[in-house]
């Protein structure tokens, strides 16, 4: 194969790598929605119950004081009684009470009704907290989970960068160029390999010839349909990790056959 494109396929190796790592960092934010959307409509239902509540409880006590002062009214009205000197003054006096009375009852009706709501929605309140507790519990978790995935990816992303760095650094800067406006124009990778008479980057029927070609090495080939670099890997050099000393002058060789 192309000897100089044995430094090129350790950079694709890398640079692959990078794209899946900033492709799974790019879906975390996304990771943590599914997760943060339960937790949120969790908190509102646990927020609006015990308001509900809470609200109720404040009706209560206010019905509890009308009450009181209904009573205290009441009461002088039946201590005026004594005081009273006709019997039609009596009667609708009697009357007023029995009026009063009712009204009472009604208060107290509506004091009962209300302790009832707030036993049924203290008790929707408890299973709504308890509900939150739990979400929030797993919330935690996934976010934990989450927070390492991002911190490893990190940690990975910057070491490959740096290795991208220095090993496009032994590159020669005309072909390097030309794998990157491949790269850039592909959206993926620059090279290809040749598996089975197929250029694995188009999935596409190589001639016979070029596939020939490059297995000779030599000159540089591209695919005649998705234009990447061509190689095969059949002869791939053992040394893969070349040093500084790539010499330039075996760059200079390079011809375009394609
Ligand atoms: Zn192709």
């Amino acid at each position: 194969m192309n000897q100089n494109l044995s430094p090129l396929i350790e950079l694709q190796k890398l640079d692959l790598r990078i794209a899946e790592i900033k492709e799974q960092r790019r879906k975390i934010p996304e990771r943590l929605q599914v997760v943060d959307l339960p937790l949120r409509e969790a908190r509102q239902l646990h927020q609006e119950t015990s308001g509900s509540v809470e609200t109720l409880i404040k009706e209560r006590r206010s019905s509890e004081h009308d009450l009181e002062a209904h009573e205290a009214h009441t009461d002088k009205m039946k201590s005026r009684l004594s005081e009273l000197k006709s019997n039609k003054e009596y009667q609708a006096h009697l009357f007023e009470i029995e009026v009063a009375n009712k009204k009472k009852g009604d208060i107290e009706e509506k004091i009962l009704l209300c302790m009832e709501k707030v036993e049924q929605l203290q008790r929707v309140a408890k299973e709504a907290q308890e509900k939150l507790s739990t979400i929030e519990k797993s919330f935690v978790q996934e976010k934990q989970v989450l927070d390492e995935l991002e911190h490893r990816l990190s940690t990975e992303l910057a070491d490959l960068e740096s290795q991208q760095q220095a090993r496009s650094a032994h590159v020669e800067k005309g072909l390097l160029a030309r794998y990157n406006s491949i790269k850039a124009s592909r959206k993926d990778h620059a090279l290809a390999e040749i598996k089975e008479g197929i250029c694995s980057g188009c999935r596409l029927q190589l001639p016979p010839q070029l596939i020939s070609e490059v297995k000779r090495g030599g000159d540089l080939h591209t695919c005649p349909y998705c234009r990447r670099m061509l190689y095969w890997s059949g002869q791939i050099p053992v040394e893969s990790t070349p040093g500084p000393d790539l010499d330039k002058t075996s760059v200079l060789e390079i011809g375009e056959s394609v």
